[in-house]
């Protein structure tokens, strides 16, 4: 008994311009399977799907049954109904073939010959230059549409409302506040997306859709948005076949990729914050991804990079040692760092840094100041500035009083612990030798410890083969330029 699958296909647009409807399409193909000889029919259709993609349910049931059953005729209306792609209608063809089944179309005479596979190239080939004209028209209007300031979307974003009328962005005041607010612990306090969200959802504070629970993922996205300082990129990601993606299995998901810089649209909307503060936001998070990727035992991991190729390092170990190695591999002439050797050096530097006098006062730290009375004096300015924000919040009706009750209060009593350390450590300055006990504390230290203080001075260590470098910047809560006024 003769087998035939016959394939149909429409996508939304198709239904619209070319009056191919599944029907017809279906018809013709039971036509042409007759007389082809063909006793059985089997129906593998895709309704609303798009050409440009391999994975359509129809199309991978009729894949699957050709690999696996006896199938005399693949029967289709026209090659474009098969695929829009060149490379994938040529998959299909080959796929096709190699299981011993006839190629048939209806309204194209394709022969398995030399001058039948041109004519299909050719054929296919026009396809996707006629999708790509559509895209190319879609962009257009899209630009001529960005130039005239006009949104094409409401982008739905936190910080901002969508003026219907004027088809333009203005900004929500009260959640600008809170946008400020999340954006001073990423940067002052360095708390971590997940501990932002804990404290927006335990301070009552809703969500652009008025959910009350906050995701990680919705600040991580909200911080590295380039929309806050001003501007809204259209086209940013490349969105085609994503529609699909939940018929696919994990490994063949298409992955999201974005479009080079001059296929996107820009749109200026109003800033919340300033272009610095935005980069500063990046920069936090490409250390944090950094950071939070780097293995646990290596003091440095991280924060190495090779000086060769400029490729991070990270670290390996054999049987007896541990080092940090480019990432480039064999690709790079670098050779292994034994991880002691570099570790004990930086390590070294930063004792030296934290307890050197003369550096210290380089940075104008006034001399009765040591590290300690720094870091608390930056905590209480932090302190001070979240209390502020949170009261102008209350005070313009965003957060009630009751829900920002609790937070208020911990700030309250931070401030006030804070307080009461600065005056002990002022009082007992005179009798203190500050910089030796600093470097002896810092001998004592645990691995974990001793992590936290290299992250937090060491911006990134270059590793040549004979010497290293360490970029370090002393933190704000040293350095005088970004310290707060004493006194307050
Ligand atoms: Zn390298």
């Amino acid at each position: 008994m003769k087998r035939a699958i016959i394939y149909a296909r429409v996508s939304t647009e198709d239904q619209a311009q070319h009056g191919y409807s599944l029907v017809d399409q279906i018809d013709k193909c039971i036509l042409r399977a007759k007389e082809e000889g063909a006793e059985k029919i089997i129906h593998c259709v895709d309704e609303g799907f798009s050409g440009d993609l391999l994975a359509r349910p129809g199309l991978t049931k009729a894949r699957n049954l050709i690999k696996t059953a006896t199938i005399n005729f693949f029967i289709c209306f026209d090659p474009d109904r098969l695929a829009r792609k060149l490379a994938h209608q040529l998959i299909i063809t080959d796929e096709i073939e190699k299981h011993g089944c006839k190629l048939v179309f209806v309204n194209f005479n394709w022969q398995n010959t030399s001058e039948g596979r041109l004519f299909y190239s050719l054929r296919g080939a026009i396809a996707e230059f006629e999708k790509e004209k559509i895209r190319e028209r879609t962009m257009r209007g899209l630009r001529q549409k960005a130039l005239q300031g006009g949104l094409t979307h409401n982008p739905d974003a936190y910080g901002y409302d969508y003026n219907q009328a004027t088809n333009s962005l203005i900004i929500n005041e009260r959640e600008a506040e809170v946008y400020h607010l999340i954006s001073s612990w990423f940067l002052d306090e360095s708390l971590g997306y997940s501990a932002i969200a804990r404290r927006l959802t335990s301070m009552g504070i809703p969500t652009k859709r008025g959910a009350k629970r906050w995701a990680a993922t919705t600040v991580l996205r909200m911080l590295s948005n380039p929309l806050y300082k001003g501007e809204l990129w259209l086209q940013r990601y490349d969105t085609v076949g994503k529609k699909n993606n939940k018929y696919l299995s994990p490994d063949e998901k298409v992955k999201v990729t974005e479009h080079p810089k001059d296929h996107r649209v820009l749109i200026k909307v109003p800033a919340i914050i300033t272009s610095s503060t935005f980069h500063k936001q990046l920069q936090q998070a490409k250390r944090i991804s950094r950071l939070s990727k780097s293995r646990a035992n290596y003091l440095l991991s991280g924060l190495v990079f090779c000086g060769l190729c400029e490729s991070a390092m990270t670290g390996t170990r054999n049987s007896h040692n541990a080092y940090y190695r480019c990432t480039k591999g064999k690709h790079c002439p670098q050779p292994y760092l034994p991880s002691k050797v570099a570790e004990n050096a930086i390590w070294n530097e930063v004792i030296a840094m934290l307890s050197n006098k003369q550096i210290l006062d380089g940075l104008n730290v006034s001399d009765a100041e040591c590290y300690e009375v720094q870091v608390l004096r930056r905590q209480l300015y932090e302190g001070e500035k979240e209390y502020e924000r949170l009261i102008n919040l209350i005070q313009r009706g965003y957060v009630s009083l009751d829900d920002a009750e609790e937070r208020l209060t911990s700030v309250k009593d931070r401030i006030n612990r804070l307080n009461i350390s600065l005056q002990s450590q002022s009082t007992k300055k005179e009798q203190d030798p500050k910089t030796f006990q600093l470097s002896t504390k810092l001998k004592s230290l645990s691995f974990k410890s001793k992590q936290r203080v290299v992250r937090s001075l060491a911006e990134r260590i270059v590793v040549f083969p004979d010497y290293l470098v360490l970029y370090a910047s002393i933190p704000p809560l040293v350095a005088a330029n970004n310290c707060p006024p004493s006194g307050t």
